[in-house]
């Protein structure tokens, strides 16, 4: 396989910097060919704006999406972009790790989305009509490959667990894992999550460690997170509501976007 693992921490001495290297060894070790994106080290622009399309008229006001649209399509984003597409298309398993700072993933990291999901690249994909919203959900430049989460967090599993205060860890991860990872295609894995590790000791570490080298060997045979494809019969098109009698009638919130729903819980 071939991996890109894009890194989010400032600091390589972090926690984060050593999971980090225990799963690039993990997969080397596996024969996988790993690339990585550290996008602190790398100084990473994280805010898109006018300077992203340097060929980009001055005078209309600034609209992102229609100037990415421009800009993809001519071939003219800058060379940070068009490095992150060229590694985006070399890998067939995408792996963005990050602390969990406020809930979500850290600035840097989402100004990488921002800025390398260009139009016409993550989004505005396929055939756009009454009868197929865009290829997306399911579809998209980035269908056949897998994606996942390596997220560390302060708080507990159990603040994170169904009743907990925090929210449910999938609820806070569906934006990530279903509308930046699956939107474009990606069939998304379970993420990888370590709970209550600002304190965490040498054993710890080690348990952490072993549990990540597991998901590590088994990449390639996890399944995916089962969401509905938004092509695929489950939505109207093109108020793209769930069918009526998919998932249970009085059931709200994301869970109802995975296959099964209606039988789930
Ligand atoms: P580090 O601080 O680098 O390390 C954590 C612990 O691991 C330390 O005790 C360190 O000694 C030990 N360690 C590091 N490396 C090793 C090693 N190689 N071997 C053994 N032990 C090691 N948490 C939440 O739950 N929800 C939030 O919304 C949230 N928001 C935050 C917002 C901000 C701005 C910040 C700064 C933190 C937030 N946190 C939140 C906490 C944050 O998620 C954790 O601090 C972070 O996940 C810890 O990861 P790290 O890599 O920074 O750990």
């Amino acid at each position: 396989m071939k991996v890109l693992l894009v890194f989010a921490h400032p600091e390589p001495r972090s926690l984060n910097g050593a999971l980090r290297d225990v799963a690039i060894r993990e997969l080397q070790a596996q024969g996988h060919e790993v690339r990585v994106t550290d996008l602190y080290a790398d100084n990473w622009k994280s805010e898109i704006d006018r300077a992203d399309f340097p060929s980009l008229e001055t005078e209309p006001p600034f609209q992102p999406s229609r100037a990415s649209k421009a800009a993809f399509a001519a071939g003219v984003l800058t060379d940070d972009v068009k490095s992150e597409h060229e590694k985006l298309l070399w890998a067939d398993t995408l792996i963005l790790q990050f602390p969990l700072w406020w809930y979500t993933m850290p600035a840097i990291l989402k100004g990488w989305v921002d800025r390398v999901y260009a139009y016409g690249f993550a989004y505005g994909v396929g055939e756009h009509s009454d009868a197929h919203w865009g290829d997306r959900f399911g579809e998209g430049t980035f269908k056949g490959k897998r994606a996942m989460l390596i997220v560390t967090t302060g708080g507990w599993q159990e603040h994170y667990s169904a009743r907990g205060v925090n929210g449910p860890i999938d609820d806070l991860l569906f934006p990530i894992n279903h509308g930046i990872l699956y939107y474009p295609g990606y069939d998304v894995l379970p993420p990888f999550v370590a709970y209550r590790v600002d304190r965490i000791d040498e054993a710890g570490f080690e348990d952490l460690a072993e549990r990540l080298r597991t998901r590590m060997r088994t990449l390639s045979t996890t399944p995916p997170i089962p969401y509905r494809r938004q092509n695929g019969g489950d939505y109207l098109i093109p108020s793209l509501e769930l069918r009526p009698g998919l998932g249970k009638p009085t059931a709200t919130g994301f869970s109802l976007h995975l296959e099964g729903s209606e039988t789930a819980g």
